[in-house]
């Protein structure tokens, strides 16, 4: 398995890209750790599958450079660069038997029958398809097809990187839960450096160590689960990350007292700025409370979702969302109190299109 290096890398799609608007990948510059989980999460469009095939070799970028623990991949042809790919939609030989397709790729590398055979049997059973060894492809379910093309993805022991594209988009839902659990323990078993590309935030923050957070050809954040719901470090990956997510809104600053319409909040610490900057405060729902005290609020609807209720109110004529606790008796003239914990104060977070 590889580090991934992937050197300052720029993609247009058309010719003579002038404006950063022109790029699909505006300055992509990261190492990825060697047997590291990363998912590639962002909105449609952000520039995913085009990071993907970059480091696949199925596109070549416009400028950078791809290394592979070091060593210059970028002229590489894709089986050069010796990888896995997974799919969003399964890629089987229907003619096959089951054992057949996922003795392929081993086949076709020219290893020894007898391991062939050993390391089939064995991604088999992790793929829960031991019964239908014989049967051939044809004629199995969407889900059992895509589960064969994970087990050909991974039966190889050699290759320097497992890409996957939305594999699970084609699952149903409680197959989707179990795959991603074998999928995670699966990669800690046999720590293979793992480039997964979704939109559904779930899936990236269930299973990946490191959540690489894109938007409009950027990495705009590389963190854990914990790190971009706790300290996201632009509006947008507050917003995008979290159910609901984060609440964002205008706010001016007086010392260490953060101005929002009529209301003024205590920060923790007053962040530096100078006059011009484009000021929003970020607070999640998590760190609100709602009860008699604090600033007033309109409630417009409350969302029970099990334990938990999701309030849904005006404040100082914008939308806020607040998340509370089933038990919290909502008084007929509610107030929210802002947790200074849960404050984040962004100067000129400079993410067109975030609230
Ligand atoms: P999705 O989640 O919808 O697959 P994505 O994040 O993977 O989106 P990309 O498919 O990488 O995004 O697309 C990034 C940008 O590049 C988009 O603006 C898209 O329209 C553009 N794009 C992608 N492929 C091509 C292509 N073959 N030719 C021209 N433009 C393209």
């Amino acid at each position: 398995m590889a580090r991934i290096t992937l050197d300052h890398i720029r993609h247009a799609y058309g010719p003579n890209p002038q404006a950063d608007t022109d790029y699909a990948l505006r300055e992509v510059h990261h190492e990825w750790k060697d047997g590291g989980a990363y998912a590639l999460l962002g909105p449609s469009g952000c520039g995913k599958t085009t990071l993907l095939n970059i480091i696949s070799g199925l596109l070549q970028p416009s400028h950078g450079r791809i290394l592979f623990d070091g060593k210059d991949v970028t002229d590489l042809s894709t089986q050069a660069r010796n990888i896995a790919q997974v799919f969003q939609f399964p890629v089987v030989y229907d003619t096959m038997s089951v054992y057949d397709n996922l003795a392929f790729p081993l086949r076709n590398r020219g290893v020894a029958e007898a391991d062939v055979d050993r390391r089939v049997k064995e991604m088999l059973e992790i793929i829960d398809l031991s019964d239908r060894a014989k049967r051939k492809a044809q004629g199995l379910t969407a889900d059992q097809k895509q589960k064969i093309s994970l087990g050909r993805g991974l039966v190889r022991n050699d290759v320097n990187a497992i890409l996957f594209d939305e594999p699970l988009t084609v699952i149903d839902p409680h197959m989707k839960w179990v795959l991603r659990s074998q999928l995670k323990r699966l990669h800690k078993q046999l720590g293979f450096t793992m480039v997964y590309v979704t939109h559904d935030q779930t899936e990236a923050l269930t299973f990946a160590d490191k959540v690489v957070v894109m938007y409009e050809g950027q990495i705009v954040q590389i963190g854990t689960p914990a790190e971009l719901f706790e300290k996201p470090r632009h509006t947008f990956v507050g917003y995008f990350i979290g159910s609901p997510g984060m609440n964002v809104m205008p706010v001016s600053l007086d010392g260490a007292r953060a101005v929002v319409g009529s209301q003024d909040i205590a920060l923790a610490e007053a962040p530096k700025s100078v006059a011009g900057d484009r000021l929003q405060l970020g607070i999640r729902p998590e760190f609100i409370r709602i009860g008699r005290e604090g600033m007033p609020v309109r409630i417009d609807r409350v969302e029970d979702i099990g334990r938990r209720k999701i309030v849904r109110a005006d404040f100082e004529g914008r939308p806020i969302a607040i998340v509370a606790s089933e038990d919290v008796e909502i008084p007929a003239e509610p107030k929210i109190a802002f947790d200074p914990a849960g404050v984040h104060i962004y100067v000129n977070s400079w993410l067109a299109g975030s609230p």
